[in-house]
């Protein structure tokens, strides 16, 4: 389209996902906007969880949000490629694959790790600061563990379990914090005793965390000192070597696990694409209020690798901060395309910071609300969930709490085990059959009372109102003509059994007379215990609504009354027992068995309401959320169902637009 207009956004982090969200929302509509986001990786990382994932507490995929899932069905072209340069005058960008020309350009790089020159540091330590990093601490981790219980050398056995975390800012808070925690898991696992291992912290400044108030720095070094974790503040780390950190006047530390968390400067690979760079930015690209790169109109720079004063202060390097900024530049870009002229200006708004120290504990300082424990965690929780509701829906929400707490391992969650603990499917396979037998039997049941008798007249009369008109019979006429048939019937069964009394009569009489000899003794033993006893206390066999309550009157009137009132009885009766069977074959065989027990705890509410619904048949309802975990799945049709049909819905553009696949939004 010869007036095109084209947005690129170079990187996919918090900045370039949350522009891209903004630009896509905006011009979904307008099909002469193309916008385009490059990155190397398929998926979003979480960086804030790296930690998670390098000290074993989550799985690897729980910092990874593939962009399919992100920008699925949404009008954004994610191109899986590597930039190697920008032709700012030519207002084109080169990857490994191909070149891109662009009218609007945000520059999302983030940023790296910074090593200050420090000698030896970047050849002998790990990092935190991408996917890459932290499944290489991870798999370290592993290996050193497992190293260690095998080595005999106390030498050697004692450098494998040192520990050592450099910088005290978040990253590396949030780091040592798990390698404290997965020290406890770790020494069960390789019978190894805690008091051998060695977690350090190297910390500069004479303090932790310099971003947080006294409190909550006094709080985190109590929790980490009373886990056995070790600090040393006032310690500046001067070098490293093979083997070594190298600490300033306090000589050095042995360790194979050296982990630099010190902090970290602009994307160098963004400071070389020839944009203005930021005097005391450490390699951050200097950005004008609107987010603008300094003289060069039409490309923004936002997160991470962007710098910008105010009020004289940097803007920090946060999740925050990357999401306001990549606001500002998509709002001017939008502005630019939409020809107003206005321009947005940065203007902060945090909320606070959150910093967990493991999976049990946490401090925050959420909109000046100061809070530690379980509070602090409970609201670092939902605030992910907040965020990933946003950039990727219920889908990745449903993920990030079975990764936290449905599927966390060793209690590592500040819920414990309390969520986590998981019943094998083979359990409830007898419930499961048996449920499903009941129902069946139910349906069988009402077959042999009539229901699907139609000339006995309306056997479900129960669930109307008297006088309804039910498809142009009214209710209470065939419910009259059903009870005179029984009665007719009745009467002639007194009669028939008053001809064949005469013969018996004698003998029953005697019978009788010492049948009532034993009552009355039974009678007086049943009065004496009476005084001491206070007989049965609960009826369970009583309707759990009773049916002539108001409740059941507004519902009958409500619902069945007037949805029913124009069905036949015939069709409706017809449709509870062939829903009763089906519920019941389903469940048994294992078919279909989430919508089969939804449908059974559905039946037993419209039961309830109805007044028909006694105690003792509540389990139902229990047993039947019991199967909706996947009951069908072991030693039922749902093992071959189940991956079937959610390849076939996974595929399906509401799913996917919506985000309510399940796993994956692939096919
Ligand atoms: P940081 O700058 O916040 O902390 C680095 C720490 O390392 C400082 O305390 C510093 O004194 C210490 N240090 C520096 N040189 C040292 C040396 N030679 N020897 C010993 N200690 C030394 O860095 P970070 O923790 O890597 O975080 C980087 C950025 O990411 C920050 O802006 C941070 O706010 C942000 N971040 C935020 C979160 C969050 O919001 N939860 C989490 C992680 C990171």
């Amino acid at each position: 389209m010869a007036d095109q207009k084209r947005i690129l956004i170079l990187g996919g982090g918090y900045a370039g996902v949350w522009a891209g969200k903004i630009l896509e929302k905006r011009f979904r509509k307008r099909d002469d906007v193309k916008i385009t986001l490059i990155d190397k990786l398929p998926f979003h990382t979480l960086m804030t969880e790296l930690h998670e994932v390098a000290g074993w507490r989550t799985e690897p995929e729980s910092v990874q949000v593939p962009f399919r899932k992100i920008f699925a069905t949404k009008k954004i072209d994610v191109v899986l490629d590597t930039v190697t340069g920008v032709e700012l005058d030519r207002k084109l960008v080169k990857t490994e694959r191909g070149e891109y020309a662009y009218d609007y350009l945000v520059v999302g790089f983030g940023a790296q790790p910074e090593f200050f020159g420090i000698p030896g540091v970047k050849e002998n330590s790990f990092t935190l600061w991408s996917f890459d990093d932290a499944m290489k601490i991870r798999n370290h981790v592993e290996d050193v563990w497992t190293r260690a219980a095998a080595e005999p050398d106390p030498d050697k056995r004692r450098k494998l379990l040192t520990f050592v975390v450099a910088g005290a800012g978040f990253t590396g808070i949030e780091m040592f914090g798990e390698l404290v925690e997965h020290r406890d898991v770790m020494c069960r696992k390789h019978h190894i005793d805690r008091s051998e291992v060695r977690i350090v912290n190297v910390e500069a400044l004479p303090s932790i965390l310099p971003i947080l108030e006294e409190p909550l720095r006094a709080a985190t070094e109590k929790y980490l000192a009373k886990h056995g974790a070790e600090m040393m503040l006032n310690t500046p780390i001067v070098g490293a070597e093979p083997g070594k950190v190298l600490l300033k006047d306090k000589g050095a530390i042995e360790t194979e696990t050296f982990i630099w968390t010190c902090g970290v400067s602009g994307s160098s690979f963004a400071a070389g694409l020839g944009l203005a760079k930021a005097e005391r930015g450490r390699g951050r690209l200097q950005a004008d209020s609107g987010m603008g790169a300094v003289g060069h109109p039409g490309v923004y720079v936002a997160g991470d690798n962007s710098f910008l004063l105010e009020d004289g202060k940097p803007v920090p390097q946060i999740v925050e901060a990357a999401h306001q900024t990549a606001e500002v530049a998509a709002a001017n870009i939008i502005e630019e395309i939409e020809g107003t002229g206005k321009r947005h200006e940065f203007k902060s708004n945090f909320h606070g910071f959150m910093v967990s120290i493991g999976g049990r504990y946490a401090v925050a300082n959420a909109g000046g609300m100061k809070s530690k424990g379980f509070i602090a965690m409970a609201m670092k929780h939902m605030i992910n969930c907040w965020y990933l509701l946003n950039i990727a829906g219920v889908n990745q929400v449903w993920e990030y709490v079975k990764h936290e707490f449905l599927d966390m391992k060793n209690g590592r969650s500040f819920i414990g085990s309390f969520a986590s603990y998981k019943v094998r499917g083979y359990w409830p396979l007898l419930l499961r059959m048996w449920l499903g037998l009941m129902w069946v039997m139910e349906g069988v049941n009402k077959i042999g009372e009539g229901w699907l008798a139609w000339g006995s007249g309306s056997k479900s009369g129960w669930m109307f109102s008297q006088g309804v008109v039910q498809a142009g019979q009214k209710v209470a006429e065939a419910t009259s003509a059903a009870s005179a048939e029984w009665v007719e019937g009745a009467e002639t069964a007194v009669e028939a059994t008053a001809a064949a009394s005469g013969e018996w009569v004698e003998p029953a009489a005697e019978a009788v007379a010492a049948a009532s000899e034993w009552v009355a003794e039974g009678a007086e033993a049943v009065a004496e215990g009476a005084t001491q006893a206070f007989g049965k206390v609960w009826d369970l066999t009583q309707a759990i609504i009773p049916y002539d309550s108001g409740f059941v009157t507004w519902f009958r009137q409500t619902f069945m009354d007037g949805i029913f009132a124009f069905l036949p009885f015939q069709a409706f009766q017809l449709m509870i027992v062939a829903m009763e069977i089906g519920i019941g074959l389903a469940l048994f065989g294992g078919l279909f068995t989430w919508v089969a027990a939804v449908a059974s705890i559905g039946m037993c509410f419209v039961f309830t309401f109805s007044g028909m619904f006694a105690w003792d048949q509540l389990w139902f309802v229990f047993a039947g959320i019991l199967m909706m975990g996947g009951a069908g799945r072991a030693f039922g049709f749902d093992n071959w169902m189940v991956p079937f049909l959610k390849r076939w819905w996974n595929g399906t553009k509401f799913a996917r637009k919506w985000h309510f696949y399940g796993d994956d939004p692939s096919k």
